[in-house]
């Protein structure tokens, strides 16, 4: 029973070790001591795990963004007026 056809491609799925879940939310992050302001990354996170990402991040006292994981694209840049 795995595999599905239409399952979900397999791209966007949590950053959690072991977790295949698809990703509800993203996780923007940076290490101050060797990233400067303009480098982010980017974690993704299911629903189970994104308390946990946060946490951990924030534990180390990086600058932490949580957002809904859209894949629609709505943060896409450029033309809004
Ligand atoms: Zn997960």
């Amino acid at each position: 029973m795995i595999g599905l056809p239409g399952a979900a491609p397999a791209a966007d799925v949590c950053s959690r070790a072991g977790c295949r879940e698809a990703a509800a939310w993203r996780v923007d992050w940076r290490n101050p001591k060797i990233h400067d302001e303009t480098r982010t990354k980017t974690w993704l996170a299911c629903d189970e795990h994104v308390d946990y990402l946060r946490g951990f991040l924030e534990s180390r006292s990086f600058p932490v963004r949580v957002a809904r994981f859209d894949e629609t694209g709505a943060e896409a840049s450029g033309a809004n007026a």
